[in-house]
């Protein structure tokens, strides 16, 4: 469908104005895939998330290095130290098993030099050669294994050391024993082989040494509590092994498991599970030169580590700490940021909010909230435009409400404007959500039908707002009823813009007010004309007295005994340039509404004022003019100044000058009048109430005027001489005339019969055509003149 068919629905009354932002939201649209990534309200705090995710994996991933790297030196270390301490126990080892060894090779000299072991023995005791038997115990035995001779107490001996016998009947090298449990003490033999002289096997030179005396030197300081050190031979026991203050001798493990580098390259320390006690060390290892037997040396993994995870902790702790922190900040900012972001809404929020009141205000009416005149005038724009592209009819309803002034004069403004509420309302309700309802101020509506299908559609829609208008409304407490006239226009046949539109049912709505109020009428081309005449009129009554086209006539008054002019009355007349002399009747109603009437009402006094002191000049007599004020005259603050001036500037006296004010307007509020007419009497002025008798009003409330003269209307005289009812009404208001003022006057007087009357009723004041129409000045000159040479006689009346 296309959109712009469905605007007329879009334009109804829920439309809060127009749709000027429409422009503003396309303009922003180019930036507003970047505006909103940038304003989105999560996006910062998601980027902060991010950047703390960042931030801590940062953290972690340094924190989980810097323990890898404490580790992997700490490995290093541990395996360097290992090296180190294998190093230097090989040292010692070898260095004592060397020692150990020269003294066998020394008594397996010795006895091959001597042929017995008991001299040989007692040969190198003689020549201090053996070892002090406090550590090594040195002794021969035969091939039996009985003992030849020692150097202490062997422990072994007598033993049947069969073991080391064994070993050394099989072995031209150095031997070493299994340890021996002696009592609470521990042996280890360590032997060479002895050749008899016919080279046969001679027996065996042995060193017995207290086996732990081997790792005696382990160092806590350098090695721990769980470090070992050992000797192991090739066998798999080991000789003695130390692991902090356990010493164990003996004990089995696979020796090619533990010495893996059997050579003389670079030892290779290798963390591994040790077999014979279950604890993972750097391991090292190394088989001796020249010897059965490989040096051991181990630091456990947990103590060479343990520095390493304590730091690695406090990294750990650290990083901890410093990721709650970061949490902590993170957390506060995102909050902050969202906080903002709430605050940066909200008043976006305000903005938008202060800037739809205000669109609001600028386009609707501040008492009803409807649409007001300039909102109205852009819809209908629209529908003209619209129903002109796609052919569719549409009806503005222009509706006024009679007697709303009334309402609006008698019981204030406050309840005015109830009315227009109610009334506002009360459209609303009558009508389809699609139309639309505007006030154009005072008690003017407007409906607009948007679409319609034909015109009985419109009839029936302007029935019901009349029927809906027609209940009574409830101000101050009471029911009233004010009904409204409704005129209507249809697009196109009645206007082509809106302005046609507009005007048009404006003036079927005048028509609808003309034909008694309380309908509706459709415009018509025929009552265009007269309507339209209205309009004219007002536009070229703007312009007649700048271009002087108003004129004074004045009509004689006489006195009916004498037949002689007693005074004049002023009466405007238009000289309008294409309808010729207009009356009053005809533009007067049209200057009180528009308020012309006030620089009128001042150009006629003034131009009464000077014509009157004129014909004095001109030595003619001297007599009085009447000039008529119309209620705004009267009711004008400014008409004291008015008059006063209009006397001032003309010099004319003030008791010549006649103020006419009709009956009606001077009894209507006389709290109001009567300080009026007493300013106007306190210039010099006189008062005449004109069309007396019309007014309905009481004696009482005339009496308390300052009146001057009484101007019984005409009225009551157009009975026929025949109606005894008018005559008696006539006597009536010439005896209250009498009664109010000093001289009564009988105008219209028109025929014959109506002067016999008044003559035979003691009337004597009378003005009409009988005696004289109302004529230019030049013809009232003319007209004096005349009465100065020949006085009228009675019988010419
Ligand atoms: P009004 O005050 O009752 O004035 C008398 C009207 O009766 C005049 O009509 C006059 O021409 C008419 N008239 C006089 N004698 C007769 C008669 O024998 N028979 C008939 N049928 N009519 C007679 P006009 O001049 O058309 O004035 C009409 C009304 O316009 C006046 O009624 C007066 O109220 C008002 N008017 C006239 N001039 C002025 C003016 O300058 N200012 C104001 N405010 N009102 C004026
Ligand atoms: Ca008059």
């Amino acid at each position: 469908m296309d959109p712009e068919i469905s605007s007329p629905d879009a334009t109804a009354r829920e439309v809060s104005g127009p749709t000027p932002v429409a422009g503003h939201e396309e303009s922003s649209h180019g930036r507003s895939r970047l505006y909103r990534l940038l304003h989105h309200p999560v996006r910062p705090i998601a980027l902060l998330v991010l950047a703390a995710f960042l931030a801590l994996a940062v953290l972690w991933t340094a924190t989980w290095n810097l323990g890898r790297v404490e580790h992997e030196n700490a490995r290093e270390t541990a395996e360097t130290t290992s090296r180190e301490l294998l190093d230097t126990y090989e040292a010692q080892v070898f260095r004592v098993l060397q020692q150990m060894d020269q003294t066998l090779r020394s008594v397996q000299y010795a006895v091959q030099l001597r042929g017995d072991g008991r001299t040989a023995f007692d040969d190198l005791n003689d020549r201090d050669l053996l070892p002090p038997d406090l550590i090594f115990v040195v002794s021969v035995t035969d091939h039996d294994g009985n003992l030849v001779a020692t150097n202490g107490a062997s422990l072994l001996a007598g033993d049947a050391d069969d073991d080391i016998l064994d070993l050394a009947r099989e072995s031209h090298s150095l031997v070493v024993g299994q340890p021996v449990a002696v009592g609470d003490e521990w042996r280890l033999p360590v032997g060479r082989r002895l050749t008899a002289p016919d080279g046969s096997f001679g027996g065996v030179a042995t060193v017995e040494v207290d086996p732990t005396f081997f790792v005696s030197g382990y160092e806590v300081s350098r090695l721990g509590r769980d470090g070992v050190v050992g000797i192991l031979g090739q066998d798999g026991v080991f000789r003695a092994r130390r692991s902090g203050d356990d010493v164990t001798v003996g004990g089995r493990t696979d020796y090619e498991s533990v010495v893996t580098e059997q050579g003389f390259g670079d030892t290779r320390t290798v963390l591994s599970t040790n077999e014979w006690d279950g604890v993972r060390r750097y391991t090292s290892a190394r088989e001796l030169y020249g010897f059965p037997v490989a040096v051991v040396v181990g630091i456990s993994e947990n103590e060479a580590l343990a520095p390493a995870d304590d730091r690695t902790s406090t990294y750990v702790a650290r990083a901890g700490m410093a990721s709650l922190l970061l949490i902590l900040i993170a957390g506060v900012l995102a909050w902050m940021s969202w906080k903002l972001d709430r605050v940066r809404r909200r008043e976006g929020e305000a903005q938008v909010a202060h800037a739809r009141r205000v669109e609001h205000l600028a386009y609707h009416d501040s008492l009803t909230g409807l649409p007001n005149r300039s909102f109205l005038g852009r819809l209908l724009e629209d529908r003209v435009r619209l129903a002109g592209r796609y052919g569719q009819q549409f009806a503005v309803l222009f509706l006024d409400l009679d007697g709303f002034k009334q309402i609006n004069d008698t019981l204030g403004h406050d309840a005015g404007d109830d009315l227009l509420r109610e009334v506002a309302e009360r459209l609303e309700a009558t009508l389809r959500d699609s139309d639309v309802v505007a006030r154009m101020g005072g008690d003017e509506f407007v409906v607009l039908l948007p679409t319609i299908a034909n015109a009985d559609q419109v009839a029936s829609v302007a029935q019901k707002v009349i029927d809906s208008l027609a209940q009574p409304f409830v101000l101050l407490g009471e029911q009233f009823t004010v009904t409204a006239s409704v005129g209507v226009s249809l697009y196109p046949q009645d206007g082509a813009d809106v302005q046609a539109l507009m005007k048009n049912a404006d003036i079927a709505m005048y028509e609808a007010k003309e034909a008694g109020k309380k309908a509706f009428r459709f415009f018509s081309q025929w009552m265009g004309s007269e309507s339209r005449e209205r309009l004219d009129l007002e536009v070229s009554l703007r312009q007649a007295l700048v271009r002087q086209e108003f004129e004074l006539h004045y009509q004689a008054r006489r006195d009916l005994d004498s037949g002689r002019i007693t005074g004049m009355e002023a009466l405007l007349r238009w000289e309008h340039p294409r309808l010729g002399t207009v009356k009053p009747a005809k533009f007067l109603p049209l200057a009180e509404e528009t308020g012309l009437i006030l620089p009128i009402g001042k150009w006629v006094l003034r131009t009464a004022c000077r014509q009157n002191v004129a014909w004095l000049a001109d030595g003619l007599p001297r007599l009085s003019v009447a000039v008529n004020l119309s209620a705004a005259q009267f009711f004008d603050p400014d008409l004291l100044d008015v008059v006063a001036s209009a006397l001032e500037d003309s010099d004319m006296d003030p008791e010549l000058l006649e103020l006419e004010i009709c009956e009606s307007i001077l009894a209507r509020d006389t709290f109001k009048t009567v300080p009026i007419l007493e300013d106007l009497k306190r210039l010099g002025t006189r008062i005449t109430v004109d069309n007396f008798g019309t007014g309905y009003s009481s004696l009482t409330v005339l009496r308390g005027l300052p009146l001057d003269t009484i101007k019984i209307d005409r009225l009551f005289l157009r009975a026929d001489a025949g109606n005894a009812m008018a005559h008696e009404v006539t006597d009536a208001l010439v005896a209250m005339g009498r009664s109010l003022s000093s001289s009564v006057v009988v105008h219209g007087v028109e025929t014959r019969e109506q002067v016999d009357y008044l003559r035979s009723h003691a009337c004597h004041q009378v003005q009409g055509f009988f005696f004289d129409r109302p004529s230019r000045a030049t013809d009232i000159a003319v007209l004096l003149r005349g009465e100065l040479v020949t006085a009228p006689s009675q019988e010419s009346f």
